[in-house]
């Protein structure tokens, strides 16, 4: 069975006519919540008290951070705590040079994937104490905690260079 098109309306004009529509404003916003789950719960608790605290795999001994309660390779649920620890290396970076709505941070500034120690995958930081230009693969870096903490990643304020001689690529390459 077809459905019968929608006749159309009585053609409007405009007088004079009107220019067309090349852009509307559409602010958009969405509120929610979700739960953390048992594995980052205990993460961001352990935030709150100053540790890192990563899962590792039974299988392929991977420690994840934030933790996983599965190894997304080995398909099994993660079984040990693991702390990490609150320094690491610089894999990979990103500077930003563009401004834009909302800019807290002055520009330019470098966010960057740290490999910390003890830990399989790389987390993303911001990064500071340093000119954008000099950040480099890696570079050592330990973290700054907030003279706050709470179960919330914000309990660390940044990372900055931790004055170690750089790591040696091969320590770091599986992880770019
Ligand atoms: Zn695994």
């Amino acid at each position: 069975m077809s459905i019968p098109p929608t006749p159309a309306g009585p053609a409007l004009e405009f007088d004079p006519p009107l220019s067309p529509v090349m852009r509307i404003d559409c602010p958009v916003r969405l509120d929610y919540t979700i739960a953390a789950g048992r594995e980052q719960s205990r993460f961001l608790r352990a935030m709150s008290r100053g540790h890192l605290l990563g899962r590792r795999c039974p299988e392929c001994r991977k420690v994840y951070l934030p933790p996983r309660g599965t190894c997304p390779r080995c398909g099994v649920m993660t079984a040990e705590d693991v702390e990490v620890q609150p320094r690491g290396t610089i894999t990979t970076w990103c500077v930003t040079n563009v401004p834009y709505e909302g800019q807290v941070l002055e520009l330019p500034y470098v966010t960057a994937s740290v490999l910390l120690d003890g830990a399989d995958l790389p987390f993303y930081f911001l990064i500071q104490g340093l000119p954008a230009d000099q950040i480099r693969m890696g570079m050592r870096v330990e973290a700054e905690w907030a003279d706050t903490l709470g179960p919330t990643l914000d309990s660390i304020r940044c990372f900055r260079p931790s004055g170690e001689p750089d790591a040696d690529p091969a320590s770091y390459a599986e992880h770019v």
